[in-house]
């Protein structure tokens, strides 16, 4: 078998993997990415259809945040153009433009309760949060019937969280809304997201390497340290040996490559009973007349399962070939957390979609992806984080099953890598080692 030694090894090129890479090479870690796919981004990555760039997970970018922080500080140009305006509510047929009125102005015009709803986030500001048993729905159902307000909170919950409001904690949800970035400001990657992710890989190059289409197939350890990873390149097995191992693959995998027996039981339990992968679902949509003329993402109001659009080619023509535009609705099963009928789920989307838009029939479907179970939209549901120490020392996970307390998305998970990595530079000194 062949073998290398390196500072660290990190297990998958998704978001969380790619910057805490990019953060332990920059701070003088030569580091080794290995990811099973053959391009970056994971479950935030891109693919070619017909023409389109069409992203498979993540569409918008928050400006501002640890994501953006870690491009500057590893030196990695982040190449992301801002929709004007970004966010807006599409209810009854209707853009809802709520600009900087946010909460109160949207609201006010749904229910005479909003008073009452916007009182709760004031004390979710100041700290007075629920406990993490209710549910987002039970929530509001203190303080109004309003079905469209309900069916708008459910949609935020579905676009952001990947769930239903009955199945997200109030306290992750008002959380996010009020200490969280929120989404405030986000924009898309012209050559679609894995744009991003090639642009941190360059900086990764600067002290490491990554191996793409490249399966870590054991973690070992020894004596509750980890001593290394074996992978498969090119149809064989390659020992890389290291006291640092980052997992991005998400708990469950993790164990699997490290063999249960390895962890302490309290971890294993964790592993067992906490996790909650949420599911979505993904609609990419071509069509030559525009479906719907607002730039940026829409959140809908009362549907069956739909939650939220994207009008991508609007802010970034390059993404669809000439006199094309290109969209992406995203939808949220019923029941997210749990088992459900995908052929099922997929017909209620696009029966929204065909109810919200009079001339969704002459749109060209280029992909639709369920999000769920191994390659979920979540691998744990806001609210449901694990912990990014996994009880072996030297190895831990990243990404968005081991988030902080009710973030979300790519800043979440970027977050988790600034965590660990801060973790492990104040922990050892800065030294380069052994190339791979
Ligand atoms: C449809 C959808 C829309 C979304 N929209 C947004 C959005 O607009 N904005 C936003 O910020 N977030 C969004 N998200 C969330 C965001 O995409 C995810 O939270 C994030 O990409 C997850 O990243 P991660 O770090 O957990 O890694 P992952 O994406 O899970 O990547 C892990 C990588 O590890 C690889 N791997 C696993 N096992 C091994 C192994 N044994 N050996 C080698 N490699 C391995 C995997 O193949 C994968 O490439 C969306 C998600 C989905 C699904």
């Amino acid at each position: 078998m062949d073998s290398h030694k390196v500072d660290a090894v990190v297990i998958g090129a998704g978001a969380g993997g790619l910057c805490a890479a990019a953060r332990l090479a920059h701070g003088g870690l030569h580091t080794l990415v290995v990811d099973d796919k053959d391009r970056l981004g994971g479950r935030a990555s891109t693919e070619e259809i017909e023409g389109f760039k069409v992203n498979i997970g993540a569409i918008a970018i928050e400006f501002g945040g640890v994501f953006e922080e870690t491009f500057h500080t590893v030196g990695a140009p982040l190449d992301i153009r801002a929709p004007e305006p970004a966010s807006s509510f599409f209810i009854d047929g209707k853009v809802i433009d709520v600009g900087r009125g946010g909460w109160s102005l949207l609201l006010g015009q749904l229910t005479k309760q909003a008073s009452r709803i916007l009182e709760k986030f004031a004390d979710a500001r100041s700290g007075n949060l629920p406990d993490g048993r209710q549910s987002t729905e039970d929530w509001l159902k203190g303080y109004t019937s309003n079905a469209t307000v309900h069916a708008l909170f459910r949609n935020l919950c579905a676009a952001i969280f990947a769930c239903n409001a009955a199945e997200l904690p109030a306290r992750a949800f008002l959380t996010y809304f009020t200490s969280k970035g929120a989404f405030k400001k986000f924009g898309f990657c012209p050559q679609g997201t894995i744009g991003v992710w090639n642009s941190l890989g360059s900086a990764i190059r600067r002290n490491g390497d990554i191996w793409l289409g490249t399966p870590a197939t054991t973690i070992h350890t020894a004596n509750g340290r980890v001593e290394g990873v074996t992978a498969l390149r090119d149809g064989e097995k390659v020992r890389i040996d290291t006291d640092l191992v980052i997992s991005n693959a998400g708990p469950k995998a993790t164990v699997a490559l490290a063999g249960s027996e390895a962890f302490p039981a309290d971890y294993l339990a964790k592993v067992k009973n906490d996790l909650r992968p949420a599911a979505n679902i993904v609609i990419n949509v071509a069509s030559r007349e525009p479906l719907i003329n607002h730039p940026g993402i829409v959140t809908f109001g009362r549907t069956r399962r739909i939650c939220n659009m994207a009008n991508l080619s609007a802010t970034c023509p390059e993404l669809a070939p000439p006199g094309w535009h290109l969209y992406v609705a995203y939808a949220v099963p019923v029941p997210a957390l749990g088992d459900f009928d995908s052929d099922a789920e997929v017909a209620l989307a696009l029966e929204d979609l065909r109810e919200q838009f009079a001339n969704f029939d002459q749109a060209k479907i280029l992909s639709i992806r369920v999000m769920r179970d191994d390659w979920p939209a979540q691998r744990s549901c806001a609210g449901y984080d694990l912990p990014r120490e996994t009880g072996i020392e030297g190895l831990w996970c990243v990404g968005d099953a081991v988030k902080q307390y009710g973030n979300g998305g790519t800043q979440a998970c970027a977050e988790t890598a600034k965590i660990v990595t801060d973790a492990i530079f104040a922990a050892r000194p800065r030294r380069s080692a052994g190339r791979v």
